[in-house]
């Protein structure tokens, strides 16, 4: 058996000196609001899947779920209330289709929700939204979250879903490396969110049908860039299901990438 090779000295203070990004990001979320807590993820109850072997006992395959679909803000507020979008409609329908296929193939599926608590920094900017609670605050009737282990809401306080949220752990937790982001809005939550993802190591798709920026926004410029700052695989809903459908009938899975989160974490900056 080879002996785990100690850090040098230099490691070992480059590390003490560069603290968790996701720690440093909740502490610099909660001091502005030390009073409240921050939410956690809710509702359904997730099985911790140790190993590959503990999740064929549970009858799901680890390698099946290493995927998500991440729906952000598709909530009343955003679609009909307070912050309604008249592009939302639109992405309505493939939103819907998308999420039917994401749970036939047994994908994990996140609804990232807004849930606001009075004095959060954004309703500076937006005015109240999505306050936690109210019906503002729910999901559109026609996503519809369901109950089942691989799919949970995420209430968040700020733009993007893994800001001062457990979201990276779930994702990990059920052996997700890809996320499929959709919902509101491109050039705002879902780029906030894209962001969030780069920094952890995910793979980054964005359909651009089951997205929307505010009416006015050119949403061509949203999508670019998150495909050229973050690398998003800009696609479509049929795209997606396509080369979804052509998995299940080859028998193969898409090719496991690596994390970069999971290669940096043997360095010091995400240590
Ligand atoms: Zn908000």
């Amino acid at each position: 058996m080879t002996a785990t090779k100690a850090p040098t000295p230099v490691a070992r203070r480059a590390a003490a000196a560069m603290p968790s990004i996701c720690d440093s990001e909740r502490e610099n979320l909660i001091g502005l609001r030390p009073d409240r807590p921050w939410p956690r993820v809710v509702d359904f109850p997730m099985p911790r899947i140790r190993d590959d072997a503990d999740a064929a006992a549970r009858g799901c395959l680890h390698a099946d779920v290493m995927r998500a679909l991440v729906i952000v803000d598709m909530l009343e507020d955003f679609v009909h209330g307070a912050l309604a979008n008249p592009r939302a409609d639109s992405i309505l329908d493939p939103l819907q289709r998308l999420l039917a296929y994401a749970r036939s193939e047994r994908w994990a599926i996140v609804f990232s929700n807004d849930a606001h608590e009075p004095g959060d920094p954004e309703l500076a900017i937006w005015g109240p939204h999505a306050m936690a609670g109210t019906s503002g605050a729910e999901v559109v009737r026609e996503l519809e979250p369901r109950p089942d282990a691989r799919e949970f809401q995420c209430p968040k306080r700020a733009y993007g879903a893994f800001d001062g949220t457990d979201l990276d752990a779930r994702l990990r937790a059920l052996g997700v490396d890809e996320v499929v982001l959709t919902g509101q809005h491109t050039h705002i939550c879902v780029r906030h969110t894209a962001y969030g993802a780069l920094l952890r190591g995910y793979t980054i798709v964005v359909p651009s049908d089951a997205v929307c920026a505010f009416d006015g926004v050119d949403e061509e410029d949203a999508l670019s860039y998150l495909q050229s700052v973050y690398g998003a695989r800009v696609t479509t809903v049929a795209e997606l299901m396509h080369r979804s459908s052509f998995r299940s009938r080859v028998g193969s899975r898409w090719p496991r990438r690596r994390p970069l989160a999971r290669r940096t974490r043997a360095g010091h900056l995400f240590r």
